[in-house]
């Protein structure tokens, strides 16, 4: 589901969140139980303490099936899914979906509106024209004319969720309208794994999908799970801070490494729907830590989009769990907000 998937997956190893290698570090008694596999154009991992060795290709089955189903219906890049088919119709007809679904598109509608429209599941038109989507990569910087146009198809006022006890149905009053889900497909999907592991009575376990993790319970070492949020360098595995979520959900959005070159610029695939161009300010990355993982894998989009100084004023206003780092002239600054705080246990401080 990732646009610019290997781009985009480098991103997510350097800037995002370092759980495998947390619980690598936790793990050195006892390994518990790790299963891995490929999903949505990216990696999802399952890391289980006291589960049986046993139970692992059946629970690799039913994860991998849950997740093929999310993609089934979330997914811009399969021209089947049930998000592509609303974006191929051309009229302004309720169409059926899943209560899941439904959740996902309420949630993010929700965070648009409280990032002022930054983070904007409408701003396909604009991502595929930066060629960021499912269409080929831009060979000239598009004009504005072409982004003024592009812009014209977007707009959170035009899509509509209806939900009634006997079913959801997705409306648009504008038929162009193209929904992108992309950037809340990782917390939607690690959302459903942890629902799965408790389905499946397993009650410790560390669960992602590409940069958005959730954990409950300890580890097979007995202690808390450790998700670190790693430095914007290339070192590997360089922690910048590590987290205990206590049950909560946490995904970072990065935008440093996140581009490619076009006419000697850097474009990042976040587009700020405002001036329907890609972000071009110093917010290096944004985590965020949420009840669930779709909340913080919604709210890290805006944040970025926003740039740290208006990032800061929603964080504070919103009460939200968040960590930004901002390139400076030389080197890198961090922020945290309160409510982070208590999650944190660890920061490594200056060391750049
Ligand atoms: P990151 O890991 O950097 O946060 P994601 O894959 O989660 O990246 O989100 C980036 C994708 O989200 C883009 O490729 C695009 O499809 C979509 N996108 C870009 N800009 C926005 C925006 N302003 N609001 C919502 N989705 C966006
Ligand atoms: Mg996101």
């Amino acid at each position: 589901m990732k646009a610019m998937k290997k781009i985009a997956l480098t991103a997510v190893m350097l800037l995002g969140l370092l759980a495998a290698g947390c619980d690598q570090q936790n793990a050195t008694s006892d390994k518990g139980l790790v299963l891995t596999g490929k999903t949505m154009g990216t990696q999802w991992r399952v890391s289980l303490a006291g589960v049986p060795a046993g139970r692992a290709d059946a629970l690799r089955a039913k994860i991998q099936q849950r997740l093929d189903q999310d993609d089934h219906e979330l997914s811009t890049w399969k021209k089947d899914s049930v998000l592509s088919r609303f974006n191929q119709r051309r009229d302004n007809q309720p169409q059926p979906i899943s209560h899941n679904m439904a959740d996902v598109i309420i949630s993010a509608l929700r965070i648009g509106r409280l990032t002022d429209g930054a983070m904007n599941i409408t701003v396909g038109p604009l991502v595929n024209l930066w060629g960021f989507g499912p269409d080929k990569q831009p060979l000239h910087t598009p004009s504005q004319a072409e982004i003024t146009a592009a812009k014209a198809l977007t707009g959170l006022q035009h899509l509509q969720v209806i939900e009634r006890a006997d079913g959801a149905w997705l409306q648009k009053d504008l038929p162009a309208l193209y929904v992108d889900l992309s950037t809340m497909g990782e917390g939607f999907a690690t959302d459903h794994l942890a629902r799965l592991m408790e389905a499946e009575g397993i009650n410790n376990y560390l669960v992602s999908v590409g940069g958005a993790v959730l954990t409950r319970g300890r580890n097979a070492a007995g202690k808390a799970w450790r998700v670190a949020i790693q430095k914007p360098t290339d070192q590997e595995n360089a922690v910048q801070a590590l987290v205990d979520l206590q049950g909560h959900g946490i995904s970072t959005s990065g935008s440093y490494r996140n581009y490619y070159e076009l006419d000697g610029r850097r474009i990042s695939h976040v587009i700020d729907p405002q001036s329907g161009r890609p972000v071009e300010h110093h917010l290096v990355s944004a985590t965020v830590i949420a009840t669930t993982a779709l909340e913080a894998d919604g709210w890290d989009t805006g944040l970025m989009v926003l740039g740290t100084e208006k990032a800061k004023e929603v964080a504070l206003r919103e009460k939200l769990a968040v960590y930004l780092i901002t390139k400076e002239k030389e080197g890198f600054s961090s922020w945290m907000s309160p409510q982070f705080r208590a999650f944190l246990l660890q920061e490594t401080g200056d060391d750049r």
